[in-house]
């Protein structure tokens, strides 16, 4: 079973968005659990939760079709202590946030050395900050993103997922998101169902699907190997279609959020009835 959707607003409060995944017919969702430009937000209250879980409730959706994304200010390798305890300090509290909504997965960008740190000492403190977070939290996994490597953004290579991972003690709670544009961005191959499975052969060689928990599907505005991270939507962009056909006809993607980040939401319903069509096109 295929679960698609798109990265819906939260405005008006967090049952909104389960409201507007709806209205699309998508069968997954991703939002973010506070401002996610902003370090604070207001506790959850009982009501906020409530609401929230009455309406996955009622319009049928699960933990495991959900995807919420944290603040974009978090960075979890900030090569200067104090920057890296606030990152932690308020990636805990999304955490806990998504905790308190009874939701499974969190989706985060790994982090950044800034020109500082090395890669592996910059890998290791995100790591070390997944396990700082763990520890205090309880049934939520922490969803590492790969990125397009823009800028010192660690997360663009296989081999940073898999060395962040190598870094957490409990490997029961942290997984992978792939953003298709971003891995294209970063130089794997999506251009054809040739070169989709040879990248996702060498997902499955460095990190492996058992810790993949998402799927951002977004073709690229920016050109292959650029390192730069502009999403489009499917089929107008430098991917294609057949990267994103091939997706949807391999089970390995089964039961996991596949969440459109794609430009225009107006046609995020039409996305999602294509990609749904997908699965049955021989
Ligand atoms: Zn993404
Ligand atoms: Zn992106």
């Amino acid at each position: 079973m295929k679960y698609v959707g798109a990265h819906v607003s939260a405005a008006g409060g967090l049952a909104n968005a389960v409201v507007r995944a709806a209205e699309i017919e998508a069968t997954a969702f991703a939002l973010f659990t506070k401002n996610q430009r902003q370090w604070r937000a207001a506790p959850l209250n009982d009501a906020n939760i409530a609401d929230f879980k009455a309406a996955c409730e009622k319009y049928h959706y699960s933990p495991a079709q959900i995807l919420p994304h944290d603040s974009y200010l978090i960075n979890l390798g900030h090569p200067v202590a104090e920057a890296l305890e606030k990152s932690r300090e308020a990636f805990l509290n999304e955490m806990t946030r998504c905790q308190q909504l009874g939701l499974t997965l969190l989706n985060f960008h790994p982090g950044s050395h800034l020109q500082q740190i090395p890669e592996e000492e910059c890998l290791a403190r995100i790591a070390e900050s997944i396990n700082i977070v763990l520890e205090k939290t309880q049934g939520v996994t922490a969803v590492i993103e790969n990125t397009a490597g823009q800028g010192s953004n660690l997360g663009f290579r296989f081999e940073h997922l898999a060395a962040i991972i190598d870094g957490v003690e409990d490997k029961s709670r942290v997984g992978v998101c792939i953003d298709t544009c971003h891995a294209f961005a970063a130089g794997y191959d999506l251009r054809s169902a040739e070169a989709t499975a040879k990248t996702f052969a060498e997902f499955e060689r460095i990190v492996g699907f058992t810790y993949l928990r998402g799927m951002h599907l977004n073709d690229a505005k920016s050109q292959f190997a650029s390192r730069v991270d502009r999403h489009h939507s499917l089929g107008e962009g430098n991917i294609g279609h057949d990267a994103f056909r091939w997706i949807m006809q391999d089970e390995r993607f089964d039961g996991i959020p596949l969440i459109l980040e794609t430009v225009n939401p107006d046609i995020w319903a039409q996305e999602i009835a294509w990609l749904k069509a997908q699965q049955k096109v021989g």
